[in-house]
């Protein structure tokens, strides 16, 4: 049985770091997801093998604890299964974050029972303990709180003046009582205490966070959700569970470094100081937009040698990664150099746009990063932008008081020529204006995406039938 267990432990193991390794591209992403959910089917079911070595008096409790367990298992896996297939792509990082949270509640759930159960194990067992309570349970409550936002639940950031002396007293109450813990255990008082101020904490350095710094946020509770998972893992003596709890831990700790890179920010200005807040007036935007039709935008693509697509959250909304995906291929064929170029935090989840266009079979030669593609703008005849507004926001450069200061963008404004594709003067995630659609080199092609893209390849097929 030892062996099965062992060889069942080493498959997942497998499993989950090759399925990891294959997420790394779009192109095998989806074959890596498959692979790691069935390392996580494999291991939950071997887990039930663990009953064959159960004895004395915990043979009573059996009946009802594989009861509980079944149990859970198919309200679990009924669930995800009927909301992942009725999620839209856009409310993803809402699930995201719902599921984070639940990880960490279930690593909190297995602390508070260890603690209880085993007060006088070894020092490093119960600090272990501790740590991965700590951590799941802060990840617990900060995970919900970015779902609430990302719902519209909460929409506003919540920042009252002494709320860091606040974060930092419950902080402090939080580690003070997990010191106290390992000698006055099982005090049941002192780990309600301990519990509910972690808990506290999650949700209060949660709260003040705003505008486009969400991304940072889940990608962090994810990494933290791992490292709690990895602890109980260490405590219970599961390896699959460690190493599962591992490879989370350090694929979201360095998304999270790559994200706080992206957003220009260190991982220290993320944790301790408000998000989005600069303490300065934000810059009035003046100028007029200039609309113009879809098919006047079109005629100027037919003559463009050299283009650059922004995609953004409103192409998800408009689910017209193909439609785009159409209109650069009838530019390619008119002899146009076409690329797509993706902002890291471009749409609602980190590698939003990527999925987008390879789910319509955009060529991975055609997509180009930020740091590669702003260089090119200045010699782009035209960047057409197509639901994105935060990215190429010029005041991420320009103006200290706007909350997206700092941030890296999309170049755009510097291209000859940039339409925009949107519906109306909505804003975008961080809930600012943006100079880019005054400037004079930018026209605003109004409508929904899908429509306008629809429009523009008509258009264009039209120019050149008359030619
Ligand atoms: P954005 O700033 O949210 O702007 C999206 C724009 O799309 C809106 O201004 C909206 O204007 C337009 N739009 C919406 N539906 C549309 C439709 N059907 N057709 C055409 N246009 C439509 O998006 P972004 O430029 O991609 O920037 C992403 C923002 O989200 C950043 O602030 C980022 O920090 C934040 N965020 C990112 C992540 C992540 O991980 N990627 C996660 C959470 C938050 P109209 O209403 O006028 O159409």
């Amino acid at each position: 049985m030892d062996l099965l267990l062992q060889s069942c432990d080493l498959i997942t193991a497998f499993l989950l770091i090759y399925g990891l390794k294959r997420m790394s591209s779009p192109v095998t992403a989806s074959s890596g997801i498959v692979l790691a959910g069935i390392g996580m089917m494999v291991v939950t079911l071997a887990s039930f093998l663990y009953v064959f070595g159960v004895s004395g008096e915990a043979r009573t409790h059996l009946p009802v604890n594989l009861l509980l367990g079944g149990l859970a298992l198919i309200l679990g896996v009924g669930w995800s299964w009927w909301r992942g297939h009725r999620v839209p792509l856009t409310a993803m990082p809402q699930m995201v974050a719902l599921y984070n949270g639940m990880g960490g509640a279930a690593a909190g759930a297995i602390s508070a029972m260890e603690l209880l159960a085993h007060p006088d194990a070894s020092n490093v067992r119960l600090a272990i303990t501790i740590a991965g309570g700590f951590i799941g349970s802060f990840s617990f409550s900060g995970s919900l709180i970015a779902w609430a936002k990302l719902e519209g639940k909460l929409p506003k950031p919540w920042r009252p003046r002494f709320l860091q002396l606040g974060n930092g007293l419950v902080l402090l109450l939080a580690v003070a009582s997990a010191t106290a813990l390992p000698a006055l255990l099982p005090n049941e008082n002192l780990l309600a205490l301990f519990f509910l101020c972690s808990f506290a904490f999650g949700a209060l350095i949660t709260l003040p966070i705003g505008g486009a710094d969400m991304p940072v946020v889940i990608s962090l509770c994810n990494a933290c959700t791992g490292i709690a998972v990895g602890f109980e893992g260490y405590v219970l003596h599961h390896p699959a569970l460690m190493i599962a709890g591992t490879v989370v831990g350090a694929a979201g700790s360095l998304l999270t470094l790559l994200m706080a890179r992206a957003m220009n920010r260190s991982l220290g200005n993320i944790l301790f100081s408000n998000f989005g807040e600069t303490g300065q007036e934000e810059a009035q935007v003046t100028g007029q937009l200039k609309p113009i039709s879809a098919e006047d935008a079109a005629a100027t693509l037919c003559y463009a040698r050299k283009m650059i697509f922004v995609p953004g959250y409103g192409l998800a909304a408009a689910h017209a990664q193909r439609k785009l995906y159409e209109l650069a291929k009838r530019l390619q064929e008119e002899g146009a150099d076409v690329k797509f170029a993706i902002h890291p935090v471009a749409g609602r989840m980190p590698g939003h746009m990527d999925v987008l266009l390879a789910e319509a079979g955009v060529p991975y030669e055609m997509i180009v990063g930020l740091d590669e593609i702003n260089g090119e703008f200045p010699t782009t005849d035209v960047a057409l932008v197509v639901g994105a507004n935060d990215i190429v926001n010029p005041a991420a450069r320009t103006d200290k008081g706007s909350p997206i200061y700092g941030m890296p963008i999309l170049d755009v404004d510097k291209a000859h020529q940039v339409y925009v594709i949107k519906r109306g003067q909505g804003k975008g995630y961080a809930g600012i204006e943006n100079a880019l659609f005054t400037a004079d080199n930018c026209r605003m092609v109004y409508g929904d995406a899908q429509e306008v893209l629809g429009q523009m390849l008509l258009s264009i097929k039209e120019l050149v039938g008359q030619r």
